[in-house]
């Protein structure tokens, strides 16, 4: 299987051509704050057939783990931890066509955040909303 993927401007780029080792979206609280979104996707990858070019800089957000974004943008690359030496975790989104993605499984799910389940009845438009919404909800 051969991927690609870049952060938001461009400064790095990754590719890949290998075993896909997990294919999962996660909820956990970690994932929630170091993206800021309500949760995350991620491939497993094996880290020395993964090819990153550019400049990436390392936050170790618990001990022996590691979350490698852009310095310059700020896009979130991937997740690595000492716990799986032989995979790292890119962020789904940041292939070249994240349309294409689809998720195997979920984890983490005491934390994944409520509001999901209510989705598909949150009203819903086309392009940005004209007027803010008056209801907290
Ligand atoms: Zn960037
Ligand atoms: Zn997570």
């Amino acid at each position: 299987m051969a991927l690609n993927g870049h952060c938001m401007c461009g400064s790095v780029t990754w590719a890949y051509s290998g075993e896909i080792t997990r294919n999962l979206v996660c909820h956990c609280a970690d994932c929630q704050r170091a993206t800021s979104a309500p949760f995350t996707a991620f491939l497993g990858m094996r880290p020395d057939q993964l090819n990153r070019v550019g400049d990436i800089t390392h936050y170790e957000s618990s001990p022996g783990t590691f979350r490698g974004f852009c310095p310059s943008c700020g896009t979130r690359l991937y997740f690595r931890s000492d716990k799986w030496p032989s995979e790292i975790h890119v962020h789904a989104a940041t292939m070249t066509d994240p349309a294409e993605y689809r998720p195997d499984a979920q984890v983490l799910m005491r934390s994944r955040v409520q509001w999901l389940d209510q989705l598909r009845s949150i009203p819903v438009h086309e392009g940005f909303q004209q007027a803010p919404s008056t209801r907290l909800r």
